[in-house]
């Protein structure tokens, strides 16, 4: 179907109905929420993943084994992440959380940025770049804390390198983590997946679990996905800065 304004216009009002109609709501966001905030995506030109291939460098096992190399990326990444502000679409999630509409945010990004603005129960599926963390001796630093002028930084108390407390392709999620969002999926009435290519399992398995369950799944991405036309019961192409405070203002419509 061709997109044309007034068929979105009238997605975005079928959205803020299911979300004001469901018994309960999860967000299932991606690095596409990010994107506004200056964070690239996978596939963003020019951007970060453009210069450094994923696969080559978020391997855990490339960690382990070139640590000072990979560190050059993670300090790029860190000092994009940390300098970066929440955008509309982080705003428009935590706002639904306060209207009470928004059980949880599962996110797979670790920028911490649902966080700052203003949500709180948010799951981090992929860990989270706020914190360093010794593999040896367990010790704890805030990022923040940085200067990286040395990298790769060391352990103070053990000297081993320090590793962002990020989840790397080949290290399992944390079992907590998933527990409480198949459980959030698996209770759900309506899930929001949002800015995720959805191709990046166990979080892929998010959606198809909900909908398993007889909940409704909306995508909002700028492009189709593999759950479009197939898991997800509709696709609102768009910004997510855009299309999520659009949704948040008709909500508001029905609820005031
Ligand atoms: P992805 O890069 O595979 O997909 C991003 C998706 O967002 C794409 O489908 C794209 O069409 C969409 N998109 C881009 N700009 C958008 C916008 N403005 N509004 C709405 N949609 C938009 O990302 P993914 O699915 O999250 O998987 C990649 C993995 O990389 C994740 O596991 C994540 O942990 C990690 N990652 C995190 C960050 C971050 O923390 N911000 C950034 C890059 C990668
Ligand atoms: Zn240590």
């Amino acid at each position: 179907m061709k997109i044309t304004q007034d068929n979105k216009d009238a997605l975005i009002k079928k959205a803020a109905k299911d979300i004001v109609d469901s018994r309960k709501t999860i967000a299932l966001t991606g690095a596409g929420i990010s994107v506004e905030s200056g964070i690239p995506d996978f596939r963003s030109a020019g951007g970060l993943w453009s210069k450094y291939d994923p696969e080559e460098y978020a391997h855990i096992s490339a960690f382990q084994s070139n640590p000072e190399k990979i560190w050059h990326m993670l300090k790029e990444m860190m000092e994009l992440v940390l300098g970066a502000e929440p955008n509309p679409a982080h705003s428009a999630l935590a706002e639904l959380e306060q209207m009470g509409l928004l059980s949880s945010v599962i996110t797979q990004n670790v920028d911490g940025l649902h966080q700052r603005a203003g949500s709180r129960e948010v799951i981090e599926f992929h860990g989270s770049n706020q914190w360093l963390v010794c593999l040896e001796c367990g010790y704890r630093q805030e990022a923040a804390s940085l200067s990286f002028e040395v990298i790769p930084p060391r352990c103070p108390r053990c000297s081993s390198i320090l590793k962002p407390d990020v989840v790397f392709f080949g290290e399992p999620i944390p079992w907590e983590v998933q527990t409480r969002s198949f459980e959030e999926a698996g209770t759900c009435a309506l899930v929001l997946v949002v800015g995720t290519s959805a191709v990046v399992y166990p979080a892929a398995g998010i959606p198809p679990l909900a909908k398993q369950n007889g909940a409704k799944v909306v995508e909002i991405n700028t492009e189709p996905t593999a759950l479009t036309g197939f898991i997800s019961d509709y696709l609102i192409q768009g910004s997510a800065g855009t299309i999520l405070p659009k949704i948040v203002e008709e909500v508001r419509r029905h609820v005031s």
